[in-house]
């Protein structure tokens, strides 16, 4: 049985390029990204461990 996976470009984590976040909602730094795209391509979704609130970070 054969099954094929979606399978994302992947080439290893980007460590070091991400820069330090806080949360804009409550300022806490235990943040999570969610997605790597957001509805837009320069986005990237984390989410607030915290207070559970998402948000979006502008990629550079
Ligand atoms: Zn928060």
């Amino acid at each position: 049985m054969e099954r094929m996976e979606p399978v994302a470009a992947s080439s290893g984590e980007d460590d070091g390029l991400e820069p330090r976040l806080s949360c804009p909602w409550c300022d806490s730094d235990e943040v999570e990204k969610v997605s790597e795209y957001g509805p837009h391509l320069m986005v990237y979704q984390y989410v607030c461990r915290s207070c559970h609130s998402p948000f979006e970070v502008i990629k550079r």
